[in-house]
């Protein structure tokens, strides 16, 4: 991407112990395709690491860097994650919404799934209402599936 959306963390600000005494961490992430894509990150793994730093550099950031680790799809597909994608699908109009994976098979009744690769989507505000829906799932299939205690013949209340 030509002016690619950066995320950019320092969580040295609220936890100081995340670096030796003087330092920071910093933690930053660009989007960048799949590896689908074609990219060899042989190659192109150097000119991103030039291009991060330029830009941490423009922002104000510090950039005398002691220790550093770069991390591309290709690391990630190593982890076992398809074409090295750990966002899970991604939000393109085929995959969201209605398109998007349910979060109940119908193939296999009672088996619920939770996380970013069905609904609603991927972050942790979208996978804590998954888990909430997974959860109101498996109540309704429970309260289907479970015969419901009914009190005896006679009883009163
Ligand atoms: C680099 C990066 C930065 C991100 N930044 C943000 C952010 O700033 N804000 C935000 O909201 N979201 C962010 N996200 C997205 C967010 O982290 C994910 O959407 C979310 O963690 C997905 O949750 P999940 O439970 O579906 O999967 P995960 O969090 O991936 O959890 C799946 C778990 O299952 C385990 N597992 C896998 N296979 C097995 C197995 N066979 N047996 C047992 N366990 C297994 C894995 O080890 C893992 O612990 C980021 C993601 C990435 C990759």
């Amino acid at each position: 991407m030509p002016d690619p959306s950066r995320l950019v963390t320092v969580p040295t600000l609220s936890q100081p112990d995340m670096a030796p005494a003087g330092s920071s961490s910093l933690y930053v992430l660009e989007p960048v395709p799949h590896n689908g894509s074609g990219l060899d990150w042989g190659v192109e793994s150097g000119p991103m690491r030039e291009r991060l730093l330029a830009f941490l550099e423009r922002e104000g950031y510090p950039t005398d860097v002691v220790t550093e680790r770069l991390v591309t799809p290709d690391e990630w597909q190593a982890q076992g994650m398809h074409l090295g994608t750990p966002f899970a699908l991604a939000h393109t109009f085929g995959q969201s919404g209605p398109f998007r994976p349910a979060n109940v098979d119908r193939r296999v009744p009672g088996l619920v799934f939770a996380g970013s690769g069905t609904t609603p989507g991927v972050g942790i505000p979208m996978v804590l209402v998954s888990g909430r829906l997974a959860a109101e799932r498996v109540q309704e299939y429970a309260g289907r599936a479970l015969p419901v205690p009914r009190p005896p013949v006679g009883a009163t209340s």
